[in-house]
């Protein structure tokens, strides 16, 4: 299948041509929450990020295995499996089991990421659902001879590694300065270089999440769940592997360490990271609390916050921001946002109360089309499609204001041009009108009652509903066609 996308490959730190293993087919690999408390707006970033990306390539005609996983055992606090187990700690808390803590930010995560209207990957696996996976590949890299045992813990042999893999060929840094920035092992540490990470964990007494493997009852290491899950799902090597930004150091360095120190092949061919999402600057996380929640921010209800926003408001505003760049979460960005959102929502609307006329005059959509294309072919950049699409939301208001025309078969293309880009790619549609989806009923009513009185020269009345209308963004526009309304 021809394609003419270009996307940057962080392992390469640069753009290059996609080309996938399989001409009609991509597999996508994205390490999906931690489900131990509520998402943030920052992870919601990320989701949002790559279903943009998954959209595009399903728009584009590819066959799109979309594997999200849900680590829902494993991860500890440290990234370097150090302190205690996330789950553990945040049940012991909440006085639940760590399975009710799973399912009940799951559930979240799903409410949420239904509200920004994402599309569900086609497989979502969960670390404890593939206990034995890991534990079989845990096995090959120790008889690949990556890996050794120490009193029922196994971790990764990162200095036999290096001597004959690039241990950072993700990141590009230092092996020098990776060890300089790492804790040296004390007396207690089990590890024998300062680099080595945990595969397999022994279970303290205390510790509740345990399964049997043959070096302890114990629990995986947080890495080799993605290596194991995206190797069942998608294969030793697959398209595209992707994650926050904040993953390539530790997380993504440590899976390509595995998969190749298991299957001598590095796991995929295009690394893909979304930059964070910043509040005042500073990346938004769970650890440092200036995480907002998505409820906080559809109510308006936190005091950082002027008002709420609807949720297709706040994708509009991801989307405004390439990907790659940092997004900083401010009152005006988000009323800039929620504004432009509106306007292209109003012009979508006005399609259907446009009467064509014999011909089509004054622009060419062809054109805009190739250049929406192209952005979107420019590793994803949403900001100049979401440009290109004010350009086409100008042409559509000048067409209802009577300054152009457009025949039948220019208003057909113009709308599933905008089905095509607005609803199917960028994912966007009106969710103003949610729980009145027969606002068009109830504005005829409006709008007979007004005709009622203008007629019957009751004119207070019917500048008062025009009035209340209008303090309410409903614009009412008479046409020798009858009544026409629209938002503002
Ligand atoms: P976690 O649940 O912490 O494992 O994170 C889930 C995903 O959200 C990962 O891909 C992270 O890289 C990403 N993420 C975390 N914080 C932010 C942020 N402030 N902005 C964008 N993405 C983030
Ligand atoms: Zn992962």
């Amino acid at each position: 299948m021809e394609n003419n996308l270009v996307l940057y490959n962080t392992i390469s730190r640069k753009k290059e041509k996609f080309n996938p293993i399989h001409p009609s087919m991509v597999g996508m690999y994205v390490c999906g929450p931690t489900v131990y408390s509520d998402v943030h707006l920052g992870n919601c970033r990320t989701f949002v990020s790559f279903d943009l990306i998954f959209r595009y390539l399903l728009h584009l005609g590819y066959k799109v295995r979309y594997v999200r996983n849900i680590t829902d055992a494993g991860h500890l606090e440290g990234d370097r499996d150090e302190g205690d187990d996330k789950f553990a700690k945040k049940a012991k808390l909440e006085q639940l089991e760590p399975m009710e803590i799973v399912q009940k930010y799951t559930i979240g995560f799903h409410d949420v990421l239904r509200l920004f209207n994402t599309l569900p990957p086609s497989i979502e696996p969960t670390a404890t659902g593939h206990i034995s996976e890991q534990i079989e590949m845990i096995k090959q890299i120790i008889d690949n001879g990556y890996a050794y045992e120490v009193n029922g813990t196994v971790y990764f042999d990162v200095e036999k590694y290096v001597q004959k893999y690039d241990y950072t060929v993700l990141t590009n840094r230092k092996l020098e300065d990776l060890l300089n920035n790492t804790r040296e092992l004390g007396g207690q540490d089990e590890k024998r270089g300062r680099l080595d990470f945990a595969l397999w964990i022994k279970a303290k007494p205390e510790h509740i999440m345990r399964w049997p493997a043959p070096w302890s009852t114990g629990f995986p290491g947080w890495h080799i769940e993605c290596s194991a899950m995206s190797n069942k799902y998608l294969g030793a090597q697959f398209d595209i592997h992707g994650g926050g930004m904040d993953l390539a150091a530790t997380h993504h360095t440590n899976e390509i360490a595995q998969s190749e120190a298991c299957n001598h092949t590095s796991p995929a061919r295009y690394w893909m990271h979304t930059n964070m999402l910043t509040v005042n600057g500073a990346r938004m996380s769970k650890s440092s609390g200036n995480g907002f929640l998505p409820q906080e921010l559809f109510t308006g209800n936190h005091p950082l916050l002027e008002r709420g926003y609807s949720p297709m408001a706040v994708r509009f505003f991801m989307l405004q921001a390439h990907y790659r760049s940092t997004l900083d979460f401010s009152n005006e960005a988000l009323d800039a946002a929620d504004k432009g959102f509106k306007r292209l929502m109003n012009a979508i609307a006005l399609l259907n109360k446009i009467t064509p006329s014999k011909a089509t005059s004054g622009f060419n959509l062809e054109d805009i089309r190739k250049n929406c294309y192209a952005a979107m072919d420019d590793d994803f950049n949403s900001p100049i499609l979401i440009a290109e699409l004010f350009e086409v939301v100008r042409i559509i208001n000048s067409i209802y204001d009577g300054k152009s025309t457009i025949n039948q078969k220019g208003l057909d293309e113009l709308k599933a041009f905008m089905k095509d880009f607005v609803e199917d790619i960028l994912g966007l549609n009106d969710d103003s009108n949610a729980g009145t989806d027969n606002m068009d009923e109830l504005m005829n009513v409006i709008i007979n009652i007004r005709n009622s009185a203008k007629q019957n020269k009751d004119f207070a009345t019917s500048d008062r509903i025009r009035e209340e209308l209008s303090s309410i963004g409903i614009q009412l526009k008479d046409s020798k066609d009858g009544t026409l309304w629209n938002k503002i």
